[in-house]
C-alpha cells in the first residue's frame, strides 16, 4: 500500500507517519529528511540544495524526482507513506510513472496553527530528537534529553521561512488533491488541530 500525506508544514504528517510505521509496518519516506540528510552529507549536491532550504525554496524537481525514484525502487514491495512528497503537480506527475498511490490523506490546520506550531519546534543536531517549546519541552530548557546536546531552530522554520512555505504550500500542494481526486485515488481530510491520537485514530478508521 502505498500512501500521501498531505498537509502544511506543522499539520503533524511526521507524527502521525511514525504512528503509522509502528502499526502498518510501511516505509516513511520524508523527502525533507532524505533531503537534510544530503545537505548534511557535505556532498557538492549537499551544498546545493542545503541553500535552497534554508530560503524556504523548493529544491528542483529533477534532484527531487530522482531521489524517489531511487526510494520507490527499494522500498516498493513494503509500501511506502510518502510525507512532503509530491509538493507539485509535475511532482505527481512524475510519481504517478514510478509508483501507483492508493490513498491521499490530507491533515488540515490553520495558517496561525502552523506558524505558532513551526515556530516553537527544535530539535537535536545529533539524535534528531524533535521537541516541541510549548507542547513538549525536553526535561532542562534547551538541551536534548537523549544527549545533552543544544537542541536548535531549523533555518526553515524561523517565520519568514514558514510564511514562504505555506504560501507555497495552497498555491501548489493544495491543487495536487484535486489532481488525484479527477483520477479516482481515495482521498481523506482530516482535522489535524486535535490531539495526536485522535487524529491518528480517525486516520486508521479512513484507511481501514
Ligand atoms: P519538509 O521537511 O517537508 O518541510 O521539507 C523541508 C524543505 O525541503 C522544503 O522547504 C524544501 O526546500 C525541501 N523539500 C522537501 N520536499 C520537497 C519536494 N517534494 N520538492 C521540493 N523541495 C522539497
Amino acid at each position: 500500500m502505498n500512501i500521501i500525506l498531505i498537509g502544511a508544514q506543522g499539520s503533524g504528517k511526521g507524527t502521525q507517519a511514525q504512528k503509522l510505521v509502528e502499526k502498518y509496518h510501511l516505509k516513511h519516506f520524508s523527502t525533507g529528511d532524505a533531503l537534510r540528510a544530503e545537505a548534511a552529507s557535505g556532498s557538492p549536491l549537499g551544498l546545493k540544495v542545503k541553500a535552497i532550504m534554508e530560503a524556504g525554496e523548493l529544491v528542483s524537481a529533477e534532484i527531487v524526482n530522482e531521489i524517489v525514484k531511487n526510494a520507490v525502487e527499494k522500498h516498493q514491495e513494503q509500501g511506502i507513506i510518502f510525507d512532503g512528497y509530491p509538493r507539485t503537480l509535475e511532482q505527481a506527475a512524475f510519481l504517478e510513472s514510478v509508483a501507483e498511490i492508493d490513498a491521499v490523506v490530507e491533515i488540515e490546520i490553520t495558517d496561525d496553527e502552523a506558524v505558532k506550531r513551526i515556530s516553537s519546534r527544535y530539535s537535536c543536531p545529533k539524535c534528531k530528537a524533535v521537541y516541541n517549546t510549548q507542547t513538549k519541552p525536553p526535561k532542562k530548557v534547551g538541551v536534548c534529553d537523549n544527549d545533552g546536546e543544544a537542541i536548535v531552530q531549523r533555518e526553515d522554520d524561523k517565520e519568514a521561512a514558514v510564511r514562504k512555505r505555506l504560501s507555497d504550500y495552497h498555491a501548489q500542494t493544495e491543487p495536487i488533491i484535486d489532481y488525484y481526486e479527477d483520477n479516482e485515488v481515495s482521498i481523506y481530510r482530516i482535522d489535524g488541530q486535535r490531539p495526536v491520537d485522535e487524529v491518528f485514530e480517525e486516520l486508521c478508521e479512513s484507511l481501514g
